[in-house]
């Protein structure tokens, strides 16, 4: 199984930054960020499931127009996976015939261009020997992370998150642990904003890491642009032994 890295930036500025997206294999997205908008036509229309951590738009931006791109291109429905909440969200906010086309009902509700299956937290799907399972968080807005386990090995993905015990539980109990790719959005200094939208800062993970005994690679990732490296430097000091990498668009890892 392949996993890679489409964006993984907490906002746009330049042309290296994409918001979130990755990508399992060929046809699986976990969300749907500006990292998107990199894939030719081909890699688009081979899409089939996408999984969606919640409906911020730095995670949702391109999902309408993927849809659009290679809606006719496709034989059966592109397969939108969130919790209902966030589905919820998308139909009143997004594809409701005004920001953009209701493409669940075209071109008719028999035969539409997507479906939406709502997923609960601690919900595992399987596709193709890949299981995909929904996990805690807490962030502003229904949110959840994902587990990716490939039968020897599981890759965590946070989406967006602060602190909050469940997710680190969840975690925890996952015996094929490989890699924890966890968001800290915000340096130090902005601990107070990271605290109100509910993303994590160094110090925040630091003392969130410590309820995780078990051992994994980490990766950080939604890093604001422009406070990145100063997030990284204190990422690096507080959370030294965990020897913390961060996340590049165009990584690859396979497990
Ligand atoms: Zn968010
Ligand atoms: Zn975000």
């Amino acid at each position: 199984m392949k996993l890679q890295v489409l964006g993984c930036d907490g906002g746009i500025g330049g042309s290296a930054q994409r918001t979130t997206a990755l990508r399992l294999d060929d046809d699986i997205l976990i969300d749907a960020g500006s990292g998107v908008g990199d894939l030719s036509l081909d890699a688009l229309a081979a899409i089939g499931d996408v999984f969606l951590t919640h409906a911020h738009l730095d995670h949702i931006a391109f999902l309408p127009l993927l849809i659009d791109a290679v809606g006719e291109r496709r034989r059966r429905p592109l397969t939108v996976h969130a919790p209902e909440e966030v589905l919820a969200a998308l139909r009143q906010h997004i594809f409701n015939d005004a920001i953009w086309p209701d493409f669940s009902r075209i071109p008719s509700p028999a035969q539409a261009f997507m479906r939406y299956r709502p997923l609960a937290v601690g919900e595992a799907v399987v596709l193709g020997g890949r299981t995909i399972t929904a996990l805690p968080v807490a962030h502003t807005v229904p949110a959840v992370g994902y587990r990716i386990d490939s039968g020897r090995a599981s890759y965590v993905f946070s989406g967006d998150t602060g602190p909050g015990p469940a997710f680190w539980q969840a975690v925890e109990a996952i015996d094929n642990l490989a890699a924890l790719i966890v968001e800290c959005a915000f340096p130090d200094r902005e601990r107070a904003l990271a605290e109100v939208s509910r993303h994590f800062c160094p110090t925040l993970l630091a003392e969130a890491l410590a309820l995780l005994q078990r051992p994994c690679a980490l990766y950080i990732t939604h890093l604001k642009p422009g406070l990145a490296d100063q997030t990284m430097a204190e990422i690096a000091t507080v959370l030294a032994a965990r020897q913390p990498r961060r996340l590049a668009k165009g990584m690859t890892f396979e497990f």
